[in-house]
């Protein structure tokens, strides 16, 4: 027997259709639109693709989405008068700062600039601290935690009374989902890289959610048979392409796996390098030299695919219960976003405590 998917699409869809119709009765019965704000610094093209995400997804649900965009060396007191020109905003229900931010600009300070009742986030000190604390709510919980309860909730994994195992103990999915397990009553246990015995502690797991960022680690014999395996892990790994070859970097003599951009066909790829058919010369992305503009350049690329921290194939013959990489936890995180976006909103006009 193979394991139940938990499809996290699916899900987030369906959350996001309860999220459109609570947003109708919103508008039409108290005039209100939740506003979402992001705040994006520089030019990082993962971030800037996250945040255009995170808009579109506001628009599909009905929100206002207000994108503020700063320069890579705006200051420390520019970014900091900006979230709190927005906390002061009433059309503003949540702020999301992309991480990561500049290396200049004090990141800690900026989440804790956040108000408290717009941080949709759910990293706010006091949020944390009220998720580790028996008998208090956060006001919001972090998105990729809370996308994981859902998941094993809607799927009817009952966790009261449950052995859960946590893989993972970092500040953003090990250790708040961990708290948000405890509260609904299982015994938990948190794993981290000086655990002895992963595989026999791992095993112990009803629910086992692993959170590591080792690709494909947790193998099948990890795995308590019957267990809900919820696979937080999103790791990028090569694969090969029929015209990769070795290519040798002539600024630093390293050499690199890839293949000409009109080789390729787009999907999971990264450029690695570049080509310059002006002085027939390769170079590592990083370390292209100034003398080569105006050159003829084709990009290199290497081919990759996403897996999760649990070997899918091996797990999937144990489990009772499994997400998949792509499409488990990611879906569930801005799906979260949005959730908590929607809950700020209607505690701002008193219909929620
Ligand atoms: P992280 O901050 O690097 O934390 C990794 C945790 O795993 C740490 O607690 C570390 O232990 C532990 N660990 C590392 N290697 C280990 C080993 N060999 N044996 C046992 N424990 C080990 O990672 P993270 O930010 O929590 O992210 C974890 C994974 O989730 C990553 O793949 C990330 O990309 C993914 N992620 C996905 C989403 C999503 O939306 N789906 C969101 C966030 C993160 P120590 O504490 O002892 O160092």
């Amino acid at each position: 027997m193979t394991a139940q998917l938990i499809d996290g699409k699916a899900i987030a869809d369906q959350i996001y259709e309860e999220i459109q119709a609570e947003v109708a009765e919103l508008k039409e019965e108290h005039n209100i639109i939740p506003g979402l704000a992001t705040v994006l610094m520089g030019q990082n093209p993962a971030s800037q693709s996250y945040v255009r995400s995170k808009q579109r997804t506001c628009t599909k649900c009905g929100f206002n989405s207000v994108g503020e965009h700063l320069p890579e060396d705006a200051s420390q007191e520019e970014v900091e008068a900006l979230v709190k020109r927005l906390n002061e905003d009433p059309a503003i229900h949540g702020i999301l700062v992309q991480l990561p931010l500049p290396k200049h600009v004090d990141e800690e300070k900026i989440l804790s600039t956040i108000s408290l009742e717009k941080d949709v986030d759910g990293f706010h000190p006091v949020n944390i601290g009220r998720l580790s604390m028996k008998g208090r709510e956060p006001l919001a919980v972090p998105c990729t935690p809370a996308g994981c309860i859902e998941l094993l909730v809607r799927s009817g994994v009952e966790i009261e009374g449950l052995e859960a195992v946590i893989l993972g103990r970092s500040n953003i999915v090990g250790l708040p989902v961990s708290m948000l397990l405890l509260h609904r009553n299982a015994t938990i246990t948190i794993c981290h890289s000086r655990t002895q015995d992963l595989a026999a502690t791992c095993r112990r797991g009803d629910i086992l959610v692993a959170a590591v960022g080792r690709p494909e680690m947790v193998k099948a014999d990890w795995v308590k048979p019957g267990a809900a395996v919820i696979d937080v892990g999103i790791n990028r790994v090569w694969v090969e392409h029929p015209a990769d070859k070795e290519w040798t970097c002539a600024a630093t003599g390293e050499t690199f796996i890839a293949h000409r951009k009109d080789e390729s066909k787009k999907g999971g790829r990264r450029k690695i390098g570049v080509y310059c058919a002006t002085h027939d010369k390769a170079y590592l992305k990083e370390h292209v030299p100034a003398e080569a503009e105006g050159c003829e350049m084709i990009s290199l690329y290497r081919k990759y695919k996403l897996v999760g921290d649990v070997d899918f194939d091996e797990v999937n013959e144990v489990a009772g219960y499994l997400t998949p990489v792509p499409g488990g936890v990611g879906p569930m995180t801005i799906a979260m976003l949005m959730w908590n976006t929607l809950a700020a909103a209607k505690r701002a006009t008193g219909l929620l405590d």
